[in-house]
């Protein structure tokens, strides 16, 4: 196929490539997707939560057919302390009488990913695994194909689209992006998948058949740096893994690998992995560059979505694959509009943004644009807090015989002396602009 040119090559078979092929190829437009992978799906990892609502307008058929793991109907946010947990747990039976059960499934990204690069292949989309873009063939300002290997080939399009995800060296050979990663705006993740029996894993978590858990774990579980942690419940395993960014694990000289197993032995976690097998290990990154500091998402004749260009919400909704699947179609519809106007210039392709900045996505980024900076410049809040409440529960709650009302006031001039009401009021109130 080398030497030949299509109207879009889209580079990368996640989330956000998989959709832009397929918009493409119902469209009847002639799409090329390359995935480096020997298969999609194969060097591909998160949580996590597939966020189901794009899927749902591009086959509504999904739910019978993707392959899936269980429905989220309990999520927990916990605050971890030394010893202690203070957690949010929100569990419902609404979910699972939505007809979509709230678009929020446990999936495996190995199994989930062939799977929707197949219906862009089905739908007409050219897929080529085992092949990895090195670089983009740039002619006058204009990126007019790709260079691949092995074989250094080259392929030609009116437009390329980068699916490619975090690493991204696309973006920046298109100078959308500059330089180096910024360490306080790029996560590393560690995850395991720990096989444990369905039953144990439904009596362990309070599950009903195909019921599932999303768990996040903030605090001392992550030596109290800025990240978070993470228990998802499959069918008959577990995903489990930590996320801290780069520049606190610097400052804190800890690694992925330790932050998670010392993660695993937290009072919280050790009994909810207990007996189980771990099956698979991996690390990945996460862009954390917000609103502010994403990269450039157009140049005359290429497009950037998903991961690549940053899109993913990482507040304490930590989605991602909803936000790369829009972007995914949003680039594809740019590109239908191109190839109308047979004009794939800059000016036409800057569509894509306004397309973003009109959806959830580029809003919801808006929303959380100061979170990360927050917790960058605020590292007392996850290290802190989690520690005092705990101990001002753990005294509330400790039997004694002194009266209830004499407690309550000793537990709250302890609250007072640790930290002062002025200071907790600044914390709440600086938390809220970042997070709410
Ligand atoms: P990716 O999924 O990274 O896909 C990129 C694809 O491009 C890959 O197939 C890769 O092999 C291929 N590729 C890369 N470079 C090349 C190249 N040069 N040539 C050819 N192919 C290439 N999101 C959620 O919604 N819910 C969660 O619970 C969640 N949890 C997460 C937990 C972790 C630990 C991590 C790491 C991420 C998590 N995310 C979560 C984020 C989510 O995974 C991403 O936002 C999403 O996968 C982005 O999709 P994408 O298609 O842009 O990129």
């Amino acid at each position: 196929m080398s030497d030949e040119k299509v109207t879009c090559i889209v580079v990368g078979a996640g989330p956000a490539g998989s959709a832009a092929a397929l918009v493409l190829a119902c469209a009847g437009i002639e799409v090329l997707l390359l995935e480096r992978g020997e298969t999609v799906g194969c060097k591909n990892l998160f949580g996590g939560v597939l966020y189901t609502t794009i899927l749902d307008k591009l086959i509504p058929t999904w739910m019978e057919e993707a392959p899936l793991e269980r429905y989220v109907t309990r999520k927990r946010f916990s605050l971890m302390a030394k010893d202690s947990e203070v957690a949010l747990d929100f569990k419902t039976k609404r979910y699972e009488q939505h007809p979509k059960r709230n678009f929020s499934f446990v999936v495996l990204r190995a199994k989930f990913d062939p799977w929707f690069a197949g219906k862009a292949e089905e739908a007409g989309a050219m897929l080529a695994t085992g092949i990895m873009v090195k670089e983009l063939i740039i002619e006058n300002g204009k990126v007019i194909g790709v260079r691949t290997e092995p074989g250094n080939e080259e392929y030609f399009a009116d437009v390329v689209i980068s699916a490619e995800g975090v690493h991204s060296y696309l973006t920046l050979q298109a100078g959308l992006r500059h330089g180096e990663f910024d360490p306080d705006h790029i996560v590393t993740a560690a995850k395991e998948v720990i096989k444990l029996d369905k039953s144990v894993i439904e009596d362990r978590f309070q599950l009903e058949g195909n019921e599932g858990v999303a768990g996040a774990y903030f605090g001392e579980g992550l030596f109290g740096m800025f990240g978070a942690g993470f228990v998802y419940t499959n069918k008959d395993s577990l995903s489990i893994g930590t996320g801290v960014t780069i520049g606190e694990m610097i400052r804190n000289k800890k690694n992925p690998n330790e932050i998670l197993e010392h993660f695993k032995q937290h009072p919280a976690i050790r009994t909810l992995i207990r007996g189980g097998e771990t099956i698979e290990y991996s690390a990945h990154m996460i862009p954390e560059y917000g609103y502010d500091h994403r990269p450039g998402l157009f140049n005359d004749g290429f497009l950037v979505t998903g991961d690549a260009a940053g899109l993913v919400n990482s507040s304490h909704h930590q989605e991602g694959t909803n936000l790369a699947m829009a972007s995914g179609v949003y680039a594809a519809e740019t590109v239908i509009e191109a190839v109308k106007k047979n004009d794939f210039s800059k000016a036409t392709l800057s569509m894509y943004e306004q397309k973003l900045e009109n959806s959830f996505v580029l809003k919801d980024l808006k929303k959380y644009r100061h979170m990360t900076n927050f917790f960058n410049t605020n590292p007392h809040f996850l290290r802190d807090y989690p520690e005092l409440a705990a101990e001002l529960l753990g005294d509330y709650f400790a039997l004694s015989d002194r009266p209830k009302g004499e407690v309550e006031k000793e537990v709250f001039r302890k609250m007072r002396r640790r930290v002062p009401i002025l200071t907790m009021l600044t914390d709440l109130w600086k938390a809220k602009k970042a997070l709410m």
